[in-house]
């Protein structure tokens, strides 16, 4: 450096600069939190021909302090344990008022204060309630200012590949890491894999998924675009989305054939399953008789969906089935629900596929929460997992081709090579 002593004109030189300086970092910082409208051209900066330019400001070092909302905290609580004495306290919710409502504030919200070094004056704060809802405080000529963060959402779709060992949802928890997919899995196969009794060690899935980050940030999985399920039960099935020229979305196979069916294969969502069809011995009577049904293993309160459209022929108690819903279809068959701890129709309404109908319990004989389900044809019962049912609408001759240009993209996805587990 040189020792000269700085002249007037020097001094005002080292003040232009650092406000510059200063000018620059405050504009890369707004610039970097709100990616929206592009700065003004920066004004063209002087330059000192003679004297040397000034040095460059340090670089502003900074500590963060972070904290998760936690249960029964409220948000001055909050505040106060990251270090923030009473007037920053009241300028940060008076900046945050109107922009983040405090009613709204959860556990697991994230919050993250930065002081600047060695000062320690307030830098930011950030109260962040999951990835795509951030609010931050910055300094700003009043004093402090709470602005909506702009968040960046993109749009991906994405192949999921993989083997399963023993669940569906725990490969794809291992897999994917978001436990809804399984949901979304076995809503879009409903017609044609039971998640409880056809998968099988060695199965495989793949899923083409539109998947959202947030700035980079997984947000969610959205609409399976297209799926398949290979396995020692089942065979190969595939099914695409497709949003027909009416407006229509549905599922079908790449011939056109809809996946819906008259009936589900499973009554209730995917959860685990007990005991299958055939003898057995009944665990309260103690003596091997026919199992007339399939059992579900479900935790009480599980919703219970009709299998498919009818009329409820039976909506009460009704001897060992205990609370039990018994639905009329069009097709000859009933379906029949037993053990229920909640009965949500009444005899003689009529209920959609998939609508609940009850909840799962334990009354009657029963020695806990499951759900017994079974189907009569006529005076006998026969094995609900055994029934082949018609499928929907299949895709009109004058759409096949719309149809097949629009799945190709999610097709090519499916016969790419899977991709390995992440571990
Ligand atoms: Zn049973």
């Amino acid at each position: 450096m040189d020792s000269t002593p700085p002249t007037p004109a020097r001094r005002a030189w080292l003040l232009l600069g650092t406000a510059l300086a200063i000018g620059a970092a405050a504009t890369a910082a707004v610039v970097l939190l709100r990616p929206a409208p592009a700065p003004p051209a920066a004004a063209p900066v002087p330059v000192a021909e003679v004297r040397p330019a000034p040095p460059p400001a340090p670089p502003v070092v900074t500590r963060a302090t972070a904290r998760t909302v936690e249960r029964n905290q409220n948000p001055t609580q909050v505040l106060a344990s990251m270090g923030l004495e009473a007037t920053e306290l009241q300028a940060v919710l008076g900046a945050l008022d109107g922009v983040l409502s405090f009613t709204r504030i959860r556990v697991g919200d994230q919050v993250r204060v930065e002081r600047a070094l060695p000062g320690g004056e307030f830098r930011s704060l950030s109260w962040r309630q999951g990835p795509a809802d951030e609010f931050l405080v910055l300094p700003c000529p009043t004093g402090l200012c709470g602005s909506r963060r702009e968040v960046t959402v993109t749009r991906d779709v994405v192949l999921i590949s993989v083997s399963i060992r023993s669940s569906v949802s725990e490969a794809l928890q291992t897999a994917a890491r978001d436990p809804s997919l399984a949901a979304s899995a076995a809503d879009v196969l409903a017609w044609d894999v039971d998640f409880y009794q056809d998968v099988r060690g060695g199965d495989s899935l793949k899923l083409v998924v539109e998947r959202f980050e947030a700035d980079g940030r997984f947000l969610r999985h959205g609409d399976v675009l297209a799926t398949e399920y290979a396995g020692k039960v089942t065979g190969r099935k595939r099914l695409f989305r497709y949003t027909d020229p009416s407006g229509f979305t549905g599922y079908y196979d790449d011939a056109g054939t809809s996946a819906r069916r008259g009936f589900l294969k499973a009554p209730v969502p995917y959860v685990h399953l007990t005991s299958r069809f055939g003898s057995r011995r009944h665990p309260l009577l103690g003596y091997v008789r026919a199992h007339q049904g399939v059992d579900y293993g479900a935790p009480e309160g599980t919703p219970v969906w009709a299998v498919g459209d009818g009329v409820v022929s039976l909506a009460g108690w009704s001897g060992g089935c205990g609370l039990t819903v018994q639905i009329r279809h069009r097709n000859g068959l009933d379906s029949v629900y037993c053990h229920l701890s909640k009965v949500n129709v009444a005899a003689g309404s009529h209920v959609g596929q998939r609508q609940v109908v009850g909840r799962v319990g334990s009354t009657g004989l029963s020695t806990g929460p499951h759900l017994h389900y079974a189907i009569r044809r006529g005076g006998s019962y026969v094995n609900p997992l055994q029934l082949q049912l018609p499928r929907g609408e299949p895709v009109k001759p004058e759409w096949r081709d719309d149809f097949l240009t629009r799945i190709d993209a999610a097709r090519q996805q499916l016969d790419r090579t899977p991709i390995a587990l992440l571990d």
